[in-house]
C-alpha cells in the first residue's frame, strides 16, 4: 500500500475535516483513530452549532465556519442534521441584560453584527415557553444546531470517497524523525511514514505534543448531557442563559438535550467518564427555572464525554514551534464542533500553501512555552 501525504492522528470531526480538506485537494491523508471515528467528544457532544459568546480570537474562525455549515451538504453530501433556527443567551437581570448590550457593542466595534439584543417580547415570541421572569437575550439568528455522530461521519465519507484513508484501532504510541518524513509507529506493531503528521487526538494531544518537544497546559474535561423522553414540540432555536451554565434544544423527534458545560469526571486512560450529580442536579434546576414547560419532563439517559481545554479556553491551531512539518489541531475547549468544517480547511490550507487567510496568531502552541515549561 502506498505511504500517505499527510498522517492524521485523531479521527474525531477535526481529523476527519482535515482529511476532507486534504482529499478535496489532492493530498492523501491517512487518519489513525485509536478507537473508532466518532467515539469521543465528535460523536458525543450537544451538537451546537454557535457564533454566539465566541471569544474574540475565535470570531473570525466561527463566521467562516457558519458559512460552511450553511452549505455543509454541498461540502460533505449529507445535511448533518443541520438546522438553523438560531441560539440565544436569555437575560434574567437588568443587570444581565446590560452585559448582553455591551457585549454586542464590543462585536459590533469589532465589525461583526451577529450578535445582537433583543427585548422581552421578541424574546417570547422566539422562545413562548420561557419563564415569566427573564428579561431579554443575546440572538446569533444563524446560529443552530447538528446531530454530531452524523456529522463527524458525513466528513469521514466524503474524505474516504476523494482518497483518505482511515485505520481504526490504531493507537499511535510513538512518533520519529526518518529522513525527510515522520515515522508513526502505532500499539499493533504497525509503522507508517510521511513528511507531513498532524496532532487532532483532542484529550490525548498533550501526550503527542510532548513527543515533538514541545508540553502544553492540556486539562482533561468531562462535560456532561442529558436527554428526556419526547414532549410535544414546544421549541425551536437553542437557548442558553446570560448568568448560568445551560444549553437547552428540542430535537424535532420531541426529545429535549440539557447540558452547557457542567462537568464529571474523566479518565481518559480507561476512556471512561463519571457522571457528577450534584452538577446534573443544578442543569436540571436551571431548566425547572427558566422552562415552566418542563417540570413534568422525564430525563432518560445522561452522559459525559472527553475534552480537552486549554487554560485560556481557546484551541491550539497551526504549525509546530519545535519541528518542521508537523501541525495542531487541539484544545477545543467544549466548543469545537462549530469549528470543525472551518479548522481541517485553515490545516489543509497551511500544510499545501503554508498559510491561512484567517487569522490563527492567538492559538500558536508557542504562547505555553513558559507555562509548561515552568509545570
Ligand atoms: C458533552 C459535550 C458537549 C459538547 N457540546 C458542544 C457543542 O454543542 N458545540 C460545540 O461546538 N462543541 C461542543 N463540544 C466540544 C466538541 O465536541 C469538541 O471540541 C470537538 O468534538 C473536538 O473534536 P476533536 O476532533 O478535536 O476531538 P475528538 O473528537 O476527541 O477526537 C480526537 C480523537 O483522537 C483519538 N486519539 C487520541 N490519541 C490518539 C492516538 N495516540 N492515536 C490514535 N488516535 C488517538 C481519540 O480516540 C479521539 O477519537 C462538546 C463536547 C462534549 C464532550
Amino acid at each position: 500500500m502506498s505511504e500517505p501525504d499527510v498522517i492524521v492522528v485523531g479521527g474525531g470531526l477535526h481529523g476527519c475535516s482535515t482529511a476532507l480538506h486534504l482529499a478535496m485537494r489532492g493530498v492523501r491523508a491517512l487518519v489513525l483513530e485509536k478507537d473508532h471515528i466518532g467515539r469521543h467528544a465528535s460523536g458525543v457532544n450537544a451538537g451546537g452549532v454557535r457564533q454566539l459568546g465566541r471569544h474574540a480570537a475565535e470570531v473570525p474562525l466561527s463566521v467562516a465556519s457558519m458559512a460552511l455549515w450553511h452549505g455543509i451538504r454541498d461540502l460533505v453530501d449529507d445535511d448533518c442534521g443541520f438546522e438553523s433556527h438560531g441560539q440565544l443567551k436569555v437575560a434574567e437581570t437588568e443587570a444581565e441584560l446590560d452585559s448582553c448590550r455591551d457585549r454586542a457593542a464590543q462585536l459590533a466595534a469589532l465589525g461583526f453584527t451577529h450578535e445582537e439584543v433583543v427585548d422581552q417580547a421578541e424574546l417570547r415570541r422566539l422562545v413562548p415557553s420561557i419563564a415569566e421572569h427573564c428579561l431579554g437575550a443575546l440572538v446569533s439568528r444563524r446560529d443552530g444546531a447538528a446531530i454530531p455522530y452524523r456529522t463527524t461521519f458525513a466528513f469521514k465519507r466524503k474524505a474516504e470517497s476523494l482518497g483518505a484513508r482511515f485505520h481504526e484501532g490504531a493507537a499511535v504510541a510513538r512518533v520519529a524523525r526518518s529522513g525527510r518524513n515522520w515515522r508513526v509507529e502505532t500499539a499493533d506493531g504497525a509503522a507508517h511514514e510521511a513528511p507531513v503528521l498532524v496532532n487532532c487526538a483532542g484529550a490525548w494531544a498533550d501526550r503527542l505534543a510532548a513527543q515533538l518537544g514541545e508540553p502544553v497546559p492540556l486539562e482533561v474535561i468531562a462535560p456532561m448531557l442529558m436527554i428526556t423522553a419526547r414532549v410535544p414540540p414546544f421549541l425551536k432555536p437553542v437557548v442558553g442563559a446570560t448568568g448560568r451554565t445551560l444549553s437547552f434544544k428540542q430535537f424535532p423527534n420531541g426529545t429535549v438535550l440539557i447540558g452547557g458545560g457542567l462537568l464529571g469526571r474523566a479518565y481518559r486512560d480507561e476512556n471512561r467518564t463519571d457522571l457528577d450529580f450534584a452538577n446534573v442536579t443544578t442543569n436540571a434546576r436551571t431548566v425547572w427555572d427558566l422552562f415552566p414547560i418542563m417540570r413534568s419532563a422525564t430525563i432518560v439517559r445522561a452522559w459525559a464525554g472527553i475534552e480537552a481545554r486549554m487554560p485560556d479556553d481557546i484551541p491550539v491551531i497551526g504549525p509546530s514551534g519545535t519541528e518542521e512539518g508537523v501541525f495542531h489541531a487541539f484544545g477545543f475547549s467544549a466548543h469545537g464542533f462549530q469549528l470543525g468544517p472551518i479548522v481541517g480547511r485553515i490545516t489543509a490550507d497551511l500544510i499545501t500553501r503554508g498559510a491561512t487567510d484567517l487569522p490563527i496568531d492567538a492559538f500558536r502552541i508557542q504562547r505555553f512555552r513558559h507555562t509548561a515549561a515552568a509545570a
